[in-house]
């Protein structure tokens, strides 16, 4: 050991699902969207002469627009490098208190690095016996709440009564609700905004907009939060929105019409798909995202997810308690899932 070692802020990081370098595989393990962004973007010509200079710190033009789009001021949007970086910025500047936060027990696994990392207390409530967050957890003593509704990596969904009444019995706290998956179905918690000054939704581009590398995320509140937020942000780090992130990002909400089919067909896949896995032994639970959550009656998770990585599929697994015997499988086209649904009935239903 050295002995500077002491002194540094050491950490345990979040460790992302595998990007694999090949390109014939069907990559199921980052809830990625099987297709591509709005055609829009590909016909685009960029004027390269913005690169000389800094980005509009505000990102006014991605702002304004996601604020117009979601009928709502200016002044109640905040974007940022995808919503971890949304998130994490949110951390830093609502969750201050020396009681701890909550979140379940079985979640996005960013949320207790973040709060490890930035030194919050946190106390993980446990889902109950079929993974629904239990409400009444969240009525104690906290100094925040945050979960993603739909829940990942359960897929499972709550209403937007059991947002309210938690929203409602918590004044003193701020609650961050991660929309993640939110446009697979779900119903947003978005209206509640302007009747909580304690609520925040954030949403990112990168599941239903199909733009995880473009790396855009935003969170919506009152005026006030916001104000905290950029605070903090202005603090941090001015220029975390690049122009060309700003333009295409704008471009991209234009186009609803091709965003609608597209989270439409991963709906329809995703229904098929759980039938399908359903009939050959699998639980799947109830899912509002990209993604299921399924388990296998006799052959374990760990067993199938490395045969059919073996044949260039990949799965998340977590070696996690409870959910150690669990595949999250993102949602790809019906061609890809047809494909793997027969491959996985050669696994899972083969009378040898
Ligand atoms: C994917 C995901 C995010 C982060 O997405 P970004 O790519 O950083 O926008 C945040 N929360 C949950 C629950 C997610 O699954």
């Amino acid at each position: 050991m050295y002995s500077w070692e002491k002194n540094i802020r050491t950490v345990e990081p979040y460790v992302p699902g595998e990007q694999p370098k090949e390109t014939n595989i069907i990559k199921l393990n980052t809830n990625e969207n099987p297709y591509g962004p709005s055609p829009r973007i590909a016909s685009m010509k960029l004027d390269t002469d913005f690169l000389r200079k800094y980005p509009d710190p505000r990102a006014g033009m991605l702002v304004d627009k996601l604020a117009e789009y979601h009928g709502l001021s200016s002044d109640q949007v905040f974007v940022g490098v995808g919503s971890d970086d949304v998130l994490a910025m949110s951390f830093m500047t609502f969750f201050n208190s020396d009681k701890p936060i909550l979140f379940p027990d079985i979640t996005y696994s960013f949320y207790d690095v973040w709060a490890e990392m930035l030194r919050i207390p946190y106390e993980k409530q446990p889902l109950d016996e079929n993974f629904n967050i239990v409400k009444e957890d969240y009525m104690k003593e906290n100094g925040g709440i945050i979960f993603p509704n739909p829940n990942a990596p359960t897929g499972i969904l709550v209403d937007t009564d059991f947002i309210e009444d938690i929203v409602k019995n918590n004044p003193s706290s701020i609650v961050i609700i991660d929309e993640a998956y939110i446009d697979f179905g779900g119903t947003t918690a978005l209206p509640l905004i302007d009747k909580y000054d304690n609520l925040i939704v954030v949403r990112t581009f990168s599941k239903s907009r199909s733009m995880a590398g473009l790396r855009i995320g935003y969170a919506m509140a009152n005026p006030v939060l916001i104000k905290y937020l950029n605070d903090v942000k202005y603090s941090y780090n001015s220029y975390t929105m690049n122009t060309p992130s700003l333009i295409l990002g704008s471009e991209i909400i234009d186009d609803e019409e091709y965003f609608r089919s597209v989270t439409g067909k991963v709906i329809n896949t995703r229904e098929r798909f759980t039938k399908a896995i359903k009939e050959m032994g699998f639980t799947v639970l109830p899912s509002k995202a990209n993604f299921v959550f399924a388990s296998h009656s006799t052959v374990p998770a760990k067993e199938i997810l490395e045969k059919m990585k073996s044949q260039g599929v990949y799965f998340r697994y977590f070696n996690a308690p409870r959910i150690d015997n669990y595949l999250r499988i993102t949602i790809g086209t019906d061609e890809e899932m047809d494909k793997v649904v027969g491959l996985l009935s050669k696994i899972c239903c083969a009378t040898n």
